[in-house]
């Protein structure tokens, strides 16, 4: 395979690597971490790799959360391809509410499947457990979490096993990698971190820089050992809350409730994980189920003027507004502003987890994401819209060689 061949995955070519290339998806990394981390001096590697390497900001795929956007990173493609539009849909089939996290509803094969089918060596490493079985789906190599990971893996990160609330947990992915990276120099890497950190600290806080000069040091040392470093986001991050720190939320099922009567609709918050406590449960897309011969139209104007509300779409626009999968979402798609979440009823959240006023993410307003290379990146096509599912495009197709 080595040479100048190239691999097609899902209709698109990537060029066989030349050498190491590392893919890094830094949960939750709104461009402005980075900034003030690099401004407080706490970031060399960052401060280098802006200047010397290549340098975008790209859009995610809204919804702009953790599961769709890794997907659409290692699939190189959109969710209306790959299926994973959520953590957690409304099965029609079956009639209830299911977690998305398994590989049967996944609809593409993974680039990192496919380049280790034709004999690279793959390693994949992740900070929580969920998204393990998505990103390894069909994958012979190396493929662990954090979350869960056994002795030989938590020796491999030189630490014990962290909290899942912790930002410990991301570390171990980048101790992990870099540890591999020096042991067996995988050809392909993907870490993907967690928003623990940045659901909790905004950029240029304390723990936000202390995080980012920790992630800082591992990658200098995966540069150091040889890789090329593609690195993005699956979404930004943004204040969802007053100035007295209580979070804005729209309870979109109380309100349906009142307009249509109790239960006759569904909201769905596609955010919703094993992993609340962080966040609530509380993000910026919804998605509702109308019962039949509801008004839809009516109700999307009608939604639209609320007060928080960004746009309140037919399931058709959204989908072609966004690339999302039909079939996996319902009639009604609402986004909400920059400050402001969407709830299903109050009675359903429990707050009392957050110990700090509140960022989320899943709107448009968090789609603006870093898209960084210590390569330089050449012969781009003038205006061309970059996404953070093209990490992979422009890694193996345009890097020039250091
Ligand atoms: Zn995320």
């Amino acid at each position: 395979m080595e040479g100048t061949s190239f691999l097609e995955v899902n209709g698109r070519r990537y060029r066989w690597m030349r050498e190491p290339l590392v893919v890094v998806c830094v949960d939750g990394c709104e461009g402005a971490y980075i900034d003030e981390a690099v401004r407080a001096g706490v970031a060399p590697w960052f401060a280098r790799t802006l200047t010397e390497g290549s340098a975008f900001v790209a859009d995610c795929v809204v919804p702009s959360f953790t599961n769709p956007n890794n997907l659409s990173i290692v699939t190189g493609a959109p969710p209306s391809l790959h299926g994973i539009c959520g953590n957690y849909f409304y099965d029609r089939d079956s009639g209830r509410e299911v977690m998305m996290n398994d590989p049967k509803y996944l609809r593409a094969g993974t680039i990192l499947a496919a380049f280790a089918q034709a004999g690279a060596s793959v390693a994949v490493v992740t900070a929580k457990d969920k998204l393990r079985a998505l990103l390894g789906h069909g994958l012979a190599g190396e493929c662990f979490s954090a979350e869960k990971a056994n002795k030989v893996q938590l020796a491999l990160a030189g630490m014990a096993r962290p909290s899942v609330y912790s930002a410990e947990l991301s570390q171990f992915v980048f101790a992990a990698g870099a540890k591999l990276m020096q042991t067996r120099r995988p050809d392909l890497m993907y870490l993907s971190t967690t928003d623990y950190v940045q659901h909790k600290a905004a950029p240029g806080a304390p723990a936000a820089n202390a995080f980012y000069a920790m992630m800082d040091g591992y990658l200098a040392r995966l540069e150091s050992a040889g890789a090329a470093i593609a690195l993005t986001a699956d979404h930004g991050m943004n204040d969802k809350h007053g100035p007295d720190g209580s979070p804005n939320v729209i309870y979109l099922q109380d309100l349906l409730d009142e307009w249509l009567g109790a239960g006759a609709a569904r909201v769905i918050l596609p955010i919703t994980d094993p992993y609340v406590v962080h966040h609530g449960a509380l993000g910026s897309f919804a998605t509702v189920y109308l019962p039949e011969g509801a008004d839809a139209p009516g109700l999307a104007a009608r939604i639209s003027t609320r007060h928080g509300i960004e746009l309140a779409l037919e399931r058709f626009d959204a989908c072609c507004r966004f690339q999302l999968p039909e079939d996996r979402l319902g009639e009604l798609v609402i986004v909400s502003r920059r400050d402001t979440v969407i709830g299903t009823s109050k009675s359903r959240h429990d707050l009392s987890g957050l110990d700090a006023p509140l960022r989320s993410h899943g709107g448009v307003s968090e789609q603006k994401v870093p898209l960084l290379f210590n390569r330089r990146i050449e012969g781009l096509a003038p205006g061309r819209r970059l996404r953070n599912f093209d990490a992979f495009d422009l890694a193996l197709n345009y890097a020039a060689r250091p």
